[in-house]
């Protein structure tokens, strides 16, 4: 396809993770584009990892989805979106607001994730909107809510680099935000007394640079920061001034005394070492991901480490804080603008009567949901019972993706009126549509996204929409119109969706919401076209930096909250497998797929095993493995190795397919989750495995 522009680079944002590399795209004179990184971007000032690198590889239209379909015949656009309005309107009306849903994606840019949030929260009357990214960073959302009164991530990148001791927890942070793992090494070279630890259960890439790796006992993450906090008292390293802004430390401290450090099942020398190299370096980020976030006490350990800078002051100073990595490009706008079941735009709380009426007045809107929805594991368990009757799904491939999947594409399957955008013609998820929509992909769109650190980048459009496929927002502004409130729906661009969600969050800075980019308010599209990268807050009040340093929180009383947290440890079962992301691939594979390069690095799904449970099992090298349990069942390459424990293999998710070795690992996590967050545990799922014989 012809770029939309003539010869000159333009600048966007990579899709894939939340580092949030700024991208250069180049026309390239016969067609096509050429794809560096963007040197002035300060996400990555000008680095890119293979997935970004290889971006241009993966925008052809193999399969696509280019025009509407109802009941797989292709239709016109005005008789599939009359067809969707006049469902959900009729469910709703027949069965109440919280008869239908919408499960959308951090793949989302904002703008499409605002007007999802504002049709269904203010004009269904419903909070039934979840996300994909309810399975990568949920935990952190309601840890950062529970000690700081907002969902804040208090530092920046560059803390990374000014830090003496960083330490990376549940994180792969080689592979799975590799351009922050580059400049985490690259500062290491430069300053050689900075010092990295890792965190993890399996010796995995991020090791490389370490200086120690804590290879704990799977879940135990919680002993370990409540030992080290008890340390930090013992040794008196808690910090007396900035106590006296934190509320709760004695109870934290009180459960932190009755944790046994032995949990851990760290080697008693390790653990020293590393409890006395955190209480003796001042500057030390604690860095955590989905290790952390995706367990069924998730919430508790995200508190587990906040506490531990709380009581010592090292929050949201340059080199110190705990810094919660996202997984997808978008998750933090999907935060920023209330995408999620439990919460309301611009960081507002919705369970607050006067947030509901203040976004319900901005938006003069005709309802609003009256409390939290369902959560993406139960909005699920919803549809299997029926008690939702229409799902819209935008973006995202939960037939594959979800925990227990094979019994939510049953579920999915069993609904009685499933819409589904995508770019993608033929997915799990798609296949099990009564009207698919097609959605334009990430270099057809045109809006903006918030990466880890809380820095908002444009993404722009590349190319032409191919076929009539539509963006996202339009698509579901069009059905609201449908629906009967054009009105609320009227935008022409993205940047006029932008400037209303810019001056939302200037009312809600006004009601204490850490969420302002007022200042953007009354941005115009030129402006909007014009945007360089900019760091949240942007108000009259406060532009930019870092959070909490000064000791004011967002909570009534203006206090952090240390929280008492007694940790649960997994039970002992023969295998838990432990799930997570490669190197070169992301998702379901729908895009890295369409790259031969990104499947050179690992071509099919594996499975990673002890030396010792693979000669127990009699698994060959190489050989496959089969791996079931009540939920699901998946086949996988051995690779014997003892980077990961006994009785704890690790699988990776993105391969969905049903022949041998065939991935569909998701199939096999059961949908536990965190009983605080919702987020589910999709690093522990008990599973029996043999050697697999072919039929
Ligand atoms: Fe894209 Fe993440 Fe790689 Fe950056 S690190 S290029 S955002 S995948």
């Amino acid at each position: 396809m012809k770029p939309v522009s003539g010869k000159t680079a333009i600048r966007t944002t990579c899709p894939y993770c939340g580092v949030g590399c700024g991208v250069l795209a180049t026309p390239q004179p016969g067609g096509g584009l050429a794809v560096t990184g963007d040197p002035d971007h300060p996400a990555n000032r000008g680095r890119l990892c293979v997935k970004g690198a290889a971006l241009a590889e993966t925008l052809g239209l193999q399969g696509r989805l280019l025009a509407p379909r109802i009941h797989g015949r292709q239709a016109g656009w005005d008789e599939a979106l009359d067809l969707v309005a006049r469902r959900f309107s009729e469910t709703i009306a027949r069965h109440g607001p919280d008869s239908v849903a919408f499960y959308v994606s951090g793949q989302f840019l904002t703008e499409d994730y605002y007007v999802a949030n504002k049709l269904m929260k203010g004009y269904i009357g419903s909070a039934n909107i979840d996300t994909n990214s309810r399975l990568c960073m949920a935990s952190s959302v309601a840890g950062h809510r529970r000690a700081f009164g907002s969902d804040t991530v208090p530092g920046l990148y560059e803390d990374l680099e000014q830090a003496d001791l960083v330490v990376l927890v549940g994180s792969n942070l080689a592979w799975c935000h590799p351009v922050l793992y580059q400049r985490l090494a690259a500062a290491k070279e430069a300053r050689p007394g900075m010092r990295v630890v890792v965190v993890d259960p399996r010796r995995t890439a991020s090791c490389d640079i370490a200086d120690l790796h804590l290879a704990l006992a799977p879940g135990s993450d919680a002993a370990l920061f409540n030992a080290l906090l008890a340390e930090i008292d013992r040794r008196g390293a808690t910090d007396g001034g900035f106590l006296e802004n934190l509320s709760g430390f004695d109870a934290a401290l009180q459960a932190a005394r009755l944790t046994d450090p032995g949990a851990t099942g760290l080697p008693a020398r390790q653990l020293a070492e590393f409890l006395d190299l955190w209480c003796s370096t001042r500057r030390v980020v604690t860095l955590y991901s989905q290790g952390i976030n995706q367990s069924d006490s998730g919430t508790d350990k995200v508190n587990a480490i906040l506490n531990c800078h709380l009581a010592t002051g090292r929050i949201g100073r340059p080199g110190m804080g705990p810094f919660s990595l996202t997984g997808q490009p978008n998750a933090m706008g999907g935060r920023e603008v209330g995408g999620l079941a439990n919460m309301l735009a611009c960081h507002l709380d919705i369970e607050d009567p006067a947030h509901r009426e203040a976004v319900q007045g901005f938006w003069n809107s005709p309802a609003m949901a009256p409390g939290p929805g369902l959560k993406a594991v139960e909005m699920f368990r919803a549809v299997e019972e029926g008690r939702i009757r229409a799902l819209w799904i935008m973006c995202t491939n939960p037939a594959a993706s979800m925990p227990d999947a094979d019994r939510v594409a049953r579920a999915i399957g069993g609904c009685d009126f499933v819409v589904v955008s995508d770019m993608m013609a033929d997915t799990d998820t798609t296949r099990l549509a009564h009207v698919l929509l097609p959605a334009t992909g990430w270099a057809e769109k045109d809006g903006t996204v918030t990466n880890s650190e809380r820095r908002i980048s444009r993404q722009r459009r590349l190319l032409p929409a191919p076929g009539q496929a539509r963006d996202d927002w339009r698509i579901i502004a069009d059905v609201a119109a449908r629906m009967g409130w054009a009105e609320g729906f009227a935008w022409d661009s993205p940047a006029e969706i932008f400037a209303e969600h810019a001056r939302l969050s200037g009312l809600a800075g006004a009601l204490g919401s850490d969420f302002d980019i007022s200042l953007h308010a009354g941005i115009g599209g030129a402006e909007y076209d014009a945007l360089r990268p900019f760091l949240w807050p942007q108000s009259a009040r406060r532009r930019g930096g870092r959070f909490f340093a000064d000791g004011v929180f967002h909570t009534p009383d203006g206090k952090g909250r240390m929280v008492p947290v007694n940790p649960l440890l997994a039970p002992d079962r023969p295998f838990r497998l432990n799930t997570g992301r490669v190197r070169d691939h992301w998702h379901t594979m729908t895009r890295t797929g369409l790259s031969p390069r990104l499947s050179r690095h690992i071509a099919e799904p594996y499975l990673e095993i002890h030396p010792d449970d693979a000669r127990r099992l009699r698994l060959e090298p190489a050989g496959l493995a089969e791996l079931w349990n009540d939920r699901g069942r998946a086949i996988l390459r051995v690779l014997v190795t003892d980077r990961v424990r006994p009785g704890h293999p690790f699988a990776p998710i993105h391969w969905t397919g049903t022949t041998a070795p065939s991935g569909r690992v998701a199939a096999l996590v059961p949908p536990l989750t965190d009983p605080v967050s919702g987020q589910p545990a999709s690093k522990s799922a008990p599973v029996s495995i043999r050697p697999f014989a072919a039929a």
